[in-house]
């Protein structure tokens, strides 16, 4: 752990200084290839600070969306989790579709990861702790369903925080997913996860349930023809298209024991999120 912390300083150390010398000599390249009489101090100072800065936050850019290695952080789907996958269900909780799913869920025995949106959680409350009680997890998937990239840093914050709290209220549990409405997120967002304990949770399989012309076979046969080890799917219980409730989730509801049926007897175990990414390749 301190061996790793070091490793990562000296690392970052390395990189900082680096960054600097590669500016300066770009800074007296440029001085030379300008017709400057004399090179000042200032100027290559000053051009040395600069450009390490513009190298350094370049770099911490890339870093946070495309990371070295894996992004720990985010969650898509999990491959060393082998014949394993995720049920999550977002937008709710719905008085009209949530009850629906936790009883099958209940009669397949199945744990699934219900994402809530703030909103709704404050006024169902009542299905919000059931949702917990019957042993499923509950994530955070924003108090209005926002589209984050387009948020207000403080507005941001305020969603997340608020449903946290909302959550801890009438759930009773302290949410350790988050997930963006849409799957989009970004910089800000992953911050603020971290800073909260939070980890970011994706899919990789979406049943499309959501769409306004969604069947019942449709959602069944796509989930069953696609799945595979390791993949997180994404339904619905609530939401719709343009508003973050009011569509019909039939669809949902009728493929819901099918697919359950239908992955297990393709040799696919469900397990709850919180099992299912503690899987890993060196484990
Ligand atoms: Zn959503």
């Amino acid at each position: 752990m301190l061996a790793g912390l070091l490793v990562r300083g000296l690392i970052i150390l390395i990189f900082i200084s680096g960054s600097v010398v590669v500016s300066y000599y770009i800074t007296r390249l440029t001085a030379f290839l300008i017709p400057i009489a004399r090179i000042s101090d200032i100027f290559l100072w000053s051009g040395t600070v600069v450009l390490s800065a513009i190298l350094l936050m370049g770099t911490a850019y890339y870093y946070v969306y495309h990371g070295f290695g894996s992004q720990a952080d985010i969650i898509r789907r999990n491959p060393a989790a082998g014949k394993r996958v995720v049920l999550t269900f977002d937008d709710g909780p719905s008085d009209l579709y949530t009850p629906q799913i936790l009883k099958i869920l209940a009669e397949k025995k199945v744990k699934a990861t219900f994402f809530l949106v703030g909103k709704h959680v404050e006024r169902y409350p009542d299905l919000t702790r059931q949702i917990a009680d019957e042993g499923h997890e509950v994530g955070n998937h924003t108090y209005g369903h926002i589209t984050v990239p387009n948020s207000a840093p403080s507005q941001l914050a305020g969603e997340i925080v608020r449903t946290n709290l909302l959550i801890l209220q009438h759930a009773g549990v302290y949410p350790q997913f988050l997930r963006p409405p849409r799957g989009l997120y970004d910089m800000r967002m992953r911050r603020i996860a971290m800073l909260l304990g939070q980890v970011l949770v994706l899919w990789s399989l979406s049943s499309q349930d959501w769409h306004p012309r969604a069947t019942t076979e449709g959602v069944i046969r796509r989930v069953l023809d696609r799945a595979s080890s390791g993949d997180i799917l994404l339904f619905h219980d609530s939401g719709s298209l343009y508003s973050s409730e009011g569509s019909s989730r039939r669809a949902t509801v009728e493929a819901l024991g099918p697919i359950i049926d239908g992955l297990r007897e393709k040799g696919y175990e469900i397990v709850a999120l919180e099992e299912f990414i503690a899987f890993s390749e060196v484990g």
